[in-house]
């Protein structure tokens, strides 16, 4: 980890040295409406990987005050993501479990005299709001009683009245230059069940009211948020103060988002895009969600890398996706197995080798242990068409007729005779160099070329799905993603395989030698394996 102290980590230095705070508590607070994309990765990284840092804790806490949008499903969702991240929270917490400690609150603000019962539609509301230069108007409710606001209040909660009717607002200052800072609306009225607290409440906290109790409450020292609401900071510290939490009270501290070239950052549009069918699914491979990269194949240590090289800032840009494919490489460049597959097969058959045998192919020259595996070798074997030239330029090191090429972990072999139909390659008949075998090669020639081959008898053709961005390019100014769909991000190709992947479970990722790393999918069968493409070999990232 480098030395340099993000601006984040700079402000928690200081609290623990000055004793503002005597340990660091921080929380990931997602609204469960959706399944976590990479833009979360980043927050979480932020959130645990400084409570890791600095010894501290952080929660995981549903941000759920918000029930016509929020789903179970979502909840596992994040939880499992999370976990896979290699993340552990300390509280597991819902917002809705503060329903009653956030009326209470209200209830309190209300007594200093410092909120208030509107009947003002959301519509009046906002024409009253002024804006950035007019200051706005007080509202023609703001000056009701203590009693009749405790009254309406709890009306409110009982029931009493429909959807929109009433709000709780603040009674702050309408002629505040922050627009947040007048009246904000506290409580809503809304009739709808809530997957936690069922029917038991018919008001709804709003964000900005919900956000600091729930942090005050806890104890969060550090709240992390994105850049958006910096503006709403002096509010958060106006609740967390009037609603009487002691010092040290959390502080907000605001970083920019995540953004990445090329990937959907909405969560909203993720949904349409699993809702319309036009994924697989919220773990579809193509999905940049946390689940759709798992699926891919992407380490998670990948991912946390990708998330600390890219810093903590405090102004808004966009990353390279090449950035991302980078640390995937460089993380699988480690770990996963090297092992033979042929997209574009050839018949090649070796005219003076008889019998079988097995021949020794390391598993990967990176990893801190070299283990080596045996692969079975015959007379027939296929090499990808991509490694036979009839007409090769200068320099060309792989098969052409009468030239040389070793066989990875086998021998060297001589093209002695192409055979083709209407024009088109269909068998290479060659034979085998004496002595030339791996690892003991006595035929004393020089051979630059290696290539990859699947032994024929045992060899099984499986399904790869080659991946592309879900976006197309942007279009200068162009902001709606369905404008950029890339309907094409998905092909479908076979290919055949060495015998050792009939034993991979879902999940295992591997490097096909020379052409780039593959997965597992869970859609694989007995007898019918899928593979995801997770990212090509070559780096195209200029660090
Ligand atoms: P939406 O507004 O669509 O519900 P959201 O992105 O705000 O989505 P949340 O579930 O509220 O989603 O986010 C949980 C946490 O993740 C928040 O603290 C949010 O600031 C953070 N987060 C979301 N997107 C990014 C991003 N692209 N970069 C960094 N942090 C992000
Ligand atoms: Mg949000």
């Amino acid at each position: 980890m480098s030395e340099s102290r993000n601006f984040i980590e700079e402000i928690i230095e200081n609290d623990l040295a000055s004793g503002k705070v005597k340990e660091i508590y921080t929380r990931f607070p997602p609204e469960p409406n959706g399944y976590l994309h990479v833009g979360h990765a980043k927050s979480l990284c932020i959130n645990f990987g400084l409570a890791e840092k600095y010894h501290g804790k952080c929660n995981l806490r549903f941000d759920d005050t918000n029930p016509a949008k929020e789903d179970e499903e979502y909840v596992e969702s994040i939880k499992r993501d999370i976990e896979w991240l290699g993340f552990k929270w300390d509280k597991l917490l819902f917002a809705s479990d503060y329903f009653d400690v956030m009326y209470q609150c209200a209830v309190t603000l209300i007594q200093k005299g410092l909120a208030y019962v509107s009947d003002e539609t959301a519509e009046e509301i906002r024409l009253r709001r002024g804006t950035l230069t007019q200051a706005g108007e007080e509202s023609p409710f703001r000056n009701r009683s203590v009693e009749e606001n405790l009254k309406l209040f709890a009306e409110m909660k009982a029931g009493k009245y429909a959807d929109g009717e009433k709000v709780l607002r603040a009674k702050i200052d309408m002629a505040s230059p922050n627009i947040n800072m007048r009246d904000p609306v506290l409580y809503r009225v809304l009739h709808a069940t809530h997957h936690n607290t069922g029917d038991k409440w018919c008001i709804y906290p709003m964000y900005d009211f919900a956000h600091p109790i729930e942090d005050a409450y806890e104890g969060i020292t550090h709240s992390i948020c994105t850049l958006e609401f910096e503006d709403h900071r002096p509010l958060y510290d106006w609740v967390v103060r009037e609603c009487g939490f002691a010092e040290p009270r959390p502080q907000q501290i605001e970083f920019a988002r995540l953004n990445v070239q090329n990937t959907i950052m909405s969560k909203r549009f993720l949904k349409k895009l699993v809702d319309e069918g036009k994924v697989m699914g919220w773990d579809d491979p193509r999905m940049p969600t946390l689940s759709g990269m798992r699926r891919r194949g992407y380490p998670p240590q990948a991912l946390k890398n990708f998330c600390e090289r890219v810093g903590v800032a405090k102004a808004n840009s966009e990353v390279e996706e090449s950035y991302l494919y980078s640390c995937v490489r460089e993380c699988l460049n480690l770990t996963a197995d090297r092992v033979m597959a042929v997209f574009d097969p050839v018949k090649v058959v070796l005219t003076n080798y008889q019998g079988r045998e097995t021949v020794s192919v390391e598993n990967n020259p990176n990893a801190p242990q070299i283990t080596t595996r045996q692969v079975p070798f015959g007379k027939v074997i296929y090499i990808d068409g991509s490694d036979f030239s009839l007409d090769p330029p200068p320099k060309y090191h792989r098969l052409k007729p009468d030239g040389y090429v070793r066989l990875k972990g086998a021998y060297i072999i001589h093209c002695d005779e192409v055979v083709t139909e209407n024009g088109k390659v269909v068998q290479l008949n060659c034979s085998v160099v004496p002595g030339s075998r791996s690892g003991s090669d006595e035929s004393g020639l020089k051979v630059k070329g290696v290539i990859q081959w699947v032994d024929s008898e045992t060899c099984a053709d499986v399904t790869v799905r080659k991946l592309q961005s879900l976006l197309n390019d942007a279009v200068a100014g162009e902001t709606d993603f369905s404008l950029r769909f890339n309907a094409d991000s998905m092909k479908t190709v076979s290919a055949k395989v060495e015998n050792s992947l009939l034993s991979a479970k879902v999940g295992d990722s591997f490097q096909f030698m020379r052409v780039g790393y593959y997965v597992l999918d869970r859609d694989s069968k007995k007898g019918s394996l899928v593979f995801n493409e997770i990212v090509g070999l070559k780096d195209s990232f200029k660090q």
